[in-house]
């Protein structure tokens, strides 16, 4: 069985709170897409960590952790995570890289500052982690596979021919120092010699664990509105968020992917820029922004503050739909524990018309929210484990989003802990 754990919205909905909690019951995580753009934080008996490219069952004995062909690989970033990790008394965990995964090469990292610097104000927000240059090159077919690693002759051609094109642009758009093709030769072997422990032919391994009957999570990152085909585009990140990418960059049959959990946060957040139509200002802000997430919302990457808003049901329903959820993960239910009155957003006024339906990024950009009020729960609703004991106007608030979202919640999230969890029906 596999079971794929992607998020609605722009990111940080608590995914790797929830894969890591499933992991207790798989075999094998899989990360599938993006690179280590973003961050999974993760709390357990260990203590708190942000992940960026590891998945986020790394901590169990019991889990095999892969990295699959459609991630934007840092080989250092990588070794560097799982010395992280086993340095702070975390066992050493089973760790594979497909054979077809390409890799993030230092000047994708140095063209993805570049860039940001050179659009100025009107940059994407990104976190300079080389994600965007990576996915560039790789559809332009001038990325390195990991495979390619292996074969010196293949390489030493490729690197003089990338960094001649290359560059042209350091030269003459960024004015910045050019590459060095020896130099660059050098890097890629030592990173041979970082990853060839781990490199593995993942879809034929995953095509025999699948026989076995093991039991498999997908993790994506980042979330639907995220994507670029289905997302805020270009406000985008540049691989597919969608469980429908997972069959495609963990390399199974796209029949195999039997339960899509969708993690939805009980309210917004974004990182970066572009349309967030029930973002809220001001002090109402920054009070959400601290008592968010876990230690409030900032970063799990860059620290940077994120922006957060009401819980938004037109742009979660149309995420849920994208992502072809079978449950929903309900999560950081606990911090809206403090207010009297909760805003959520029932619809989108543009253009003189108000919407249910998610609309493209130009319509997007002047819409409205049309906002309900729902009455709080004003009570700690941390320690709860069974839905019945949650406070009333708390259960109301959850099955109000239900009935507009039109996907069931099967999980509610009302603390960073494994244990933190509601479990409405049996998965
Ligand atoms: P991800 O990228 O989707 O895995 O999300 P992040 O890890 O960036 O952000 C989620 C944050 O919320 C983390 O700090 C988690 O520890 C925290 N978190 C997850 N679920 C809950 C929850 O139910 N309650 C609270 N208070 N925090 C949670």
């Amino acid at each position: 069985m596999v079971k794929a754990i992607v998020g609605a919205n722009w990111g940080d909905e608590g995914k790797g709170k929830i894969t890591d909690m499933l992991a207790k019951e798989a075999d094998i995580i899989v990360r599938f897409q993006g690179g280590a753009n973003a961050g999974h934080t993760i709390v357990n008996d260990y203590g708190k960590f942000a992940l960026h490219t590891l998945p986020s069952g790394v901590f169990y004995g019991h889990t095999t952790s892969i990295i699959g062909n459609g991630v934007a690989l840092d080989i250092p970033v990588l070794i560097e995570e799982i010395q992280s990790i086993t340095d702070r008394g975390v066992p050493a965990p089973k760790v594979l890289v497909s054979d077809r995964a390409q890799i993030v090469m230092p000047y994708h990292v140095l063209f993805d500052q570049y860039e940001e610097e050179r659009l100025g104000g009107k940059s994407f927000g990104s976190t300079k982690s080389g994600i965007a240059p990576f996915y560039s090159d790789k559809f332009a077919k001038i990325g390195f596979q990991v495979s390619e690693l292996f074969y010196d002759d293949i390489l030493k051609e490729k690197v003089k021919r990338v960094c001649e094109l290359k560059n042209v642009l350091l030269e003459h758009l960024y004015h910045k120092p050019l590459l060095d093709p020896d130099a660059l030769l050098a890097t890629l072997q030592e990173y041979r010699e970082l990853v060839a422990p781990y490199v593995c032919d993942v879809s034929l391994y995953l095509d025999k664990a699948l026989k076995d009957g093991k039991n498999i999570l997908l993790e994506g990152q980042l979330g639907t509105l995220k994507d670029p085909d289905h997302g805020i585009y270009p406000m985008v990140t540049s691989s597919s968020t969608l469980a429908a990418y997972g069959a495609v960059g963990a390399g199974i049959p796209p029949y195999e992917i039997g339960k899509i959990i969708t993690v939805c946060k009980a309210y917004s957040s974004a990182v970066g820029a572009g349309a967030f139509v029930s973002e809220i200002f001001g002090e109402e802000a920054e009070e959400l922004r601290r008592r968010g997430g876990d230690g409030g919302e900032y970063g799990a990457k860059t620290g940077r503050p994120r922006r957060v808003g009401w819980f938004d049901c037109v742009a979660s329903k149309y995420g849920l739909r994208l992502q072809g959820t079978t449950d929903v993960a309900f999560t950081v239910l606990d911090v809206l524990g403090y207010l009297d009155e909760i805003p959520v957003c029932v619809g989108y006024e543009a253009d003189g018309e108000v919407t249910s339906d998610f609309p493209v990024t130009g319509k997007l950009s002047h819409a409205k929210p049309v906002l309900k009020i729902l009455p709080g729960w004003k009570e700690d609703i941390r320690g709860i484990r069974e839905y019945e004991k949650l406070p009333e106007n708390c259960r109301k608030y959850v099955e109000f989003i239900e009935g507009q979202i039109g996907y069931p919640i099967t999980m509610v999230s009302n603390g960073p802990g494994r244990e933190d969890i509601i479990y409405r029906s049996v998965l």
